[in-house]
């Protein structure tokens, strides 16, 4: 399918590498003015090569955990670009511990960085959005926030938490054609996951039907017809791209 971009800003959150950075290229690719979000200088180079391509993209180094930088990143954006019309809030961490050992430290970081940054970004960009009367608000989840998954307690409350935002954004921002979904990845081949225990990968794999990790254009892909002209009609949902593992 051809699809259509009309050309727009868009803020992707952990743009600095793996998904993000991906979805990033993709969005810079169509012609969006891309503002690359990370919490280290990685965002900066991510940004020097879109430009170096002759697209547009800045950087922006902020902690999407911390109210008060993105509260005024979103001003500087705001007195910049005016509306940021595609938001993707990518930006994540794991703290992976089971509920008996994990501290309210691993806790609070996941939810802050993983969950409560949806809601600074969202309420940092939503009213100029709105008088655009267009937008897409994207959020990646993730599998573990669709079924759980022993370790991940922060993590999974955190994604299922994206979900119920999604969806009360969907309602709320309907009437002036504005799109909230996440998409739920399952496992794909980052830094996040290049983490894990080789035995761990092998356990994976073997609860993916499609016998194979995903790659961080699989989600792309996705981001990428959400956020264009004919994924306008889609709004509130969640999208597993996870190679059949929450079937
Ligand atoms: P990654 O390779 O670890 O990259 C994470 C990005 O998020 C980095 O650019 C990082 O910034 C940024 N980030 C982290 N904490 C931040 C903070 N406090 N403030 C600003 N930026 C911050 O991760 P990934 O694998 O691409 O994952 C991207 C998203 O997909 C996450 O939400 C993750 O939960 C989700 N996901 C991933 C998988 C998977 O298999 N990889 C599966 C399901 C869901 P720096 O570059 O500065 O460190």
């Amino acid at each position: 399918m051809h699809l259509t971009h009309n050309p727009r800003v868009a803020l992707v959150t952990g743009a600095g590498r793996g998904i993000g950075k991906a979805i990033a290229e993709r969005l810079a690719a169509h012609g969006h003015t891309v503002l690359c979000v990370s919490k280290s200088s990685t965002c900066e180079a991510v940004a020097a090569d879109i430009v170096a391509k002759g697209l547009k993209a800045k950087a922006y180094q902020v902690d999407v955990s911390d109210p008060v930088a993105v509260a005024k990143a979103c001003e500087a954006i705001a007195a910049e670009f005016g509306a940021v019309e595609i938001l993707v809030n990518n930006a994540g961490i794991t703290r992976d511990k089971l509920v008996m050992a994990m501290t309210e430290q691993d806790w609070n970081d996941v939810i802050s960085t993983n969950l409560s940054s949806a809601f600074y970004w969202t309420k940092g960009l939503v009213r100029p959005m709105t008088r655009k009367r267009w937008g897409r608000i994207i959020s990646i989840s993730s599998v573990t926030g669709v079924q759980g998954n022993a370790g991940q307690a922060n993590y999974a409350a955190a994604k299922a938490g994206l979900h119920g935002l999604t969806m009360t954004l969907a309602r709320e921002l309907a009437g002036r054609s504005i799109t909230a979904n996440a998409v739920a990845p399952g496992f794909i081949t980052t830094d996040m996951t290049d983490e894990l225990p080789e035995e761990v990968k092998q356990k994976i794999l073997s609860f993916i039907p499609l016998g194979r990790f995903g790659s961080v254009n699989d989600i792309a892909a996705m981001v990428d017809y959400l956020a264009s002209e004919e994924g306008g009609y889609v709004t509130g949902q969640v999208f597993s791209i996870d190679g059949g593992m929450a079937i």
